[in-house]
């Protein structure tokens, strides 16, 4: 191809669409895109994960400011998704004030789910109380909302189980909505299903592919189809063979190929099931 040709736009754009029908199509259904680390090349990385068969991403939230630039990004990119929420380091800064702006925000009509919210007990960077407040609070926005959330819980699954359960039994919007993700499951196959028996995904990223994260072949293996998704949590988490430096979308098919290996079964097959299953958990279709 003449050097010339690769700066022509449309002709790059044309080719990105050509080989991204070529590959199989996956979800990064938890991504920060807003984040600094990609301040210098965003948009190379966003065509970057479209070649690598990244059809759809959704960028989350963590904070006002970060959802706002989430909805910047789905305003400019048709296959880029937003969430709005406060992630529970965020916590001790919450207050019902801002739980309106996030309303606001969530107004969009590319955000896609309240998160991401949660509990983190292993780094603690917000005192628990706050963290409970805050995570009710956004419980309670989602349900008015009717959005899915989108679950932080690191060393908290035993308060989170009951925070969820109770939120549930008292929502207000009964209908068959899918009420939302456990993000970066990183617990036993025991947990997962107590998530799954209520209504919940559970999401791997590319930590899996860490050495002391074996044990979770396992549990990806009992996880039902219908309830499996993938993510990168870029720029945090990257592959084995990226450690050290940043994560990005366009790595996601690593992923997927080892769910698919710890399922025994084909990466077709997994990211058929796990793009339906975003699909469906983020009603990207109806947006
Ligand atoms: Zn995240």
């Amino acid at each position: 191809m003449p050097e010339e040709a690769l700066s022509n736009p449309r002709l790059i754009s044309y080719l990105v669409e050509k080989l991204s029908n070529m590959v199989t199509s996956i979800v990064d259904t938890h991504a920060h895109l807003d984040m600094a680390p990609f301040d210098q090349d965003r948009n190379e990385v966003i065509s970057r994960a479209k070649l690598a068969g990244v059809s759809t991403i959704i960028t989350v939230g963590i904070d006002i400011g970060s959802s706002r630039q989430a909805v910047k990004l789905a305003d400019k990119y048709q296959h880029i998704w937003a969430t709005t929420g406060f992630h529970p380091h965020e916590a001790s800064r919450v207050n019902q004030e801002q739980i309106d702006e996030l309303a606001v925000i969530a107004n969009h009509p590319k955000i896609v789910a309240i998160g991401e919210i949660g509990l983190d007990f292993y780094r603690n960077r917000s005192p628990k109380e706050q963290q409970f407040q805050a995570l009710e609070w956004q419980l309670e926005l989602a349900d008015k909302l009717n959005l899915p959330v989108i679950i932080h819980s690191r060393q908290a699954d035993r308060e989170m189980l009951a925070v969820l359960r109770n939120w549930l039994s008292s929502r207000t919007q009964n209908n068959k909505k899918a009420v939302g993700v456990i993000h970066c499951f990183n617990s036993d196959l025991d947990i997962a299903k107590k998530y799954i028996n209520m209504g919940f995904y559970i999401a791997f990223g590319a930590y899996i592919s860490y050495p002391a994260s074996q044990h979770l072949r396992t549990v990806i293996r009992g996880i039902p189809p219908g309830r499996l998704l993938l993510e990168t949590d870029c720029p945090y988490l990257p592959p084995q063979q990226h450690r050290g430096k940043r994560n990005e979308p366009s790595y996601l098919s690593l992923t997927l190929g080892i769910v698919a290996e710890a399922r025994r079964t084909s990466p077709d097959k997994v990211a058929t099931e796990t793009t339906q299953n975003a699909y469906h958990l983020f009603d990207l279709n109806s947006h």
